[in-house]
């Protein structure tokens, strides 16, 4: 998912008064063609960092 794009959700879900979310799915963040690394929670939006997903078992 582009990072525009996860930002974008990010955006939506605050609108919706930022319901709980425990993150069904990870998908890994690109900056244009760029992996950055991070994966973003297809749902919310919310993105991780490499040590976050990692523990988190994704
Ligand atoms: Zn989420």
């Amino acid at each position: 998912m582009q990072a525009a794009e996860a930002a974008k959700l990010q955006q939506q879900w605050k609108a919706k008064g930022s319901p709980l979310c425990e993150h069904p799915e990870l998908e890994r963040e690109y900056h244009l063609s760029m992996n950055t690394g991070d994966k973003v929670c297809t749902t919310c939006g919310e993105d991780f960092s490499r040590a976050e997903w990692k523990q988190m078992g994704k």
